[in-house]
């Protein structure tokens, strides 16, 4: 491997806003980091927090193939010996494969927030790191928290910290710009002059994103002689966030030609980091590089005709390359050149002109009426199946109602009732959920998963709420987009209706509907390669 990956989604990450991981979330993420195969997994702060210290003792149960687990801490305090120190021990008793520690760079927060001298500081750096490499008998690992400023306003003094770490035996020197406000020449000069000053030394960057310059920083630093990237995937962290290491290892991998994951596992990059945002309970944006859903996603009638020519038009890297796919946008404005590069990839059996027409007409009326296939993907491909008689009904409903529990425990839960027939086999299932489509789709699955037990792998992801024409007042439509996941597949389904209910109910109905098409044309495609 060309570049150390350390994660910090567990530590740095969780500390971003909205993001609260308990345990079995950290464990799960711990799996799906190694699945990726990083090099580093920085767990937690095992003296912060009790979650922590229950991570790193169950940690250890898990299999990993690739990372490490780091423990991560501070120095010593300023008034005790190492050995007495608290904080310190917890790190040791973590048990971890690597300790990290931060200290101080910056003799600003030498002075004003630590409150101790100069000498005093670069003693608590060493004491803290030599104590760990001999008590843990492993690898330490010095984060110098603010290098960057430090180096602006003290260089000497900077210098001296790190020298401190290394001479006590820290494996790597990690140049940390804790504030997130250093600019790209700044990071090259300054890591130039940590190489030529420590030459033995192995260096690492770890940067925050305050000036939407992370990934071109860390970019600066691993072109400079930085060996370790650290940051957090999907780019959570505190205020801005880390640097988002999706970018990150993507350009490293295919723009500098630097190994970062094992061979071939840059392609679970996307589900990677779709993933990681569902456990940490937020919404990725679609155009994040490399990894988003509108990535490889494309609009404009002269790029999408350019793109079927020859993909390099418009795109700086094939999708594949990193797990993700390339999606043509279907409107009204875009016309029957997109239909057709769409058509392409879902159904290539289809040619016939009048059939494509037949569809742009399908989705101009649709359209009309509120509807936009652009992030409802399921949704055009039922249009398409309907229009040439590819699609297979998988059940009847009958009806579906909804029922609020306004009870003085519960004020929020909702009871869905569906009844439907699938097989042959008349259903009636009442399940709860929070709020109506929640249960709905609760209610529609239980009464599925007997018929397609392969539903358990479908999960809703998102939902949005938009009015349409709502200059019509009193007769303003609403437009629900469902996005779901079904195994490794994330699709958007779309419903438009005057009643909320109504057009929450077309989209999962459509989102259902979809996933077993597709389930069933895989089991069709593999029936008919083993025969
Ligand atoms: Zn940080």
């Amino acid at each position: 491997m060309d570049l150390e990956i350390y994660d910090s989604t567990l530590r740095d990450g969780s500390q971003g806003e909205g993001v609260n991981l308990s345990v079995a979330d950290k464990l799960n993420l711990t799996r799906d980091l190694d699945w990726l195969g990083v090099a580093y997994i920085e767990g937690g702060w095992p003296g912060s927090n009790p979650k922590d210290e229950e991570y790193f003792a169950k940690v250890p149960e898990l299999t990993l193939e690739h990372a490490k687990i780091c423990a991560f801490g501070s120095t010593r305090r300023a008034r005790s010996g190492a050995k007495d120190d608290a904080n310190l021990r917890k790190l040791v008793e973590a048990r971890a494969q690597v300790t990290t520690i931060f200290g101080k760079t910056w003799d600003l927060h030498v002075r004003d927030a630590l409150r101790v001298s100069l000498e005093d500081n670069l003693a608590m750096i060493s004491d803290s790191v030599a104590y760990l490499a001999s008590e843990t008998g492993r690898p330490v690992f010095y984060d110098a928290e603010h290098f960057f400023d430090g180096y602006k306003a003290n260089r000497d003094y900077a210098m001296q910290t790190l020298q401190a770490a290394h001479a006590a035996g820290a494996q790597r020197l990690i140049l940390c710009d804790t504030n997130g406000g250093g600019m790209p020449w700044e990071v090259t000069a300054a890591v130039l002059e940590v190489a030529r000053m420590l030459p033995q030394a192995r260096l690492g960057i770890h940067v925050h994103n305050d000036g939407g310059l992370a990934v071109a920083n860390t970019m600066a630093a691993v072109q400079a002689g930085c060996i370790q990237i650290q940051g957090c995937m999907n780019g959570v962290g505190e205020r801005c966030g880390n640097v988002d290491l999706t970018t990150a290892i993507a350009n490293c991998e295919l723009k500098l030609g630097k190994r970062c994951l094992p061979e071939g596992h840059l392609q679970r990059l996307t589900e990677v980091s779709r993933t990681v945002w569902e456990r940490v309970n937020l919404i990725g944006p679609t155009n994040q590089p490399f990894v988003g859903r509108s990535a490889f996603a494309h609009k404009g009638g002269i790029h999408v005709s350019a793109v079927q020519r020859n993909a390099a038009t418009y795109e700086h890297i094939v999708p594949e390359a990193v797990g993700n796919t390339r999606r043509i946008l279907v409107s009204e404005l875009s016309g029957r050149a997109n239909i057709q590069a769409k058509l392409a990839i879902l159904h290539p059996q289809i040619a016939d002109p009048q059939v494509v027409a037949s569809i742009l007409e399908d989705v101009v009326q649709h359209e009309h009426t509120g509807y936009s296939y652009e992030a409802a993907d399921g949704s055009f491909d039922l249009l398409v199946r309907r229009r040439v008689g590819a699609f297979r009904q998988m059940f009847t409903l009958h009806h579906y109602r909804i029922h609020g529990l306004g009870t003085e425990e519960v004020d929020h839960l909702v009871e869905a009732t569906v009844k439907i027939t699938v097989q042959d086999v008349l259903r009636l299932v009442v399940a709860e959920g929070h709020g109506p489509v929640d249960a709905l789709s609760h209610a529609l699955i239980e009464a599925l998963l007997p018929a397609y037990p392969e539903l358990k792998e479908m999960h809703l992801v998102d939902y949005k709420v938009r009015v349409v024409n709502s200059a019509d007042g009193t007769a303003a439509r609403v437009r629900v987009l469902i996005e779901h996941r079904f195994g490794h597949e994330s699709f958007g389904t779309v419903g438009v209706s005057e009643n909320i209910i109504q057009a929450s109910w077309i989209a999962l109905q459509d989102a259902v509907e979809y996933a077993l098409n597709r389930r069933a044309d895989a089991q069709r495609l593999t029936a008919a390669g083993g025969a």
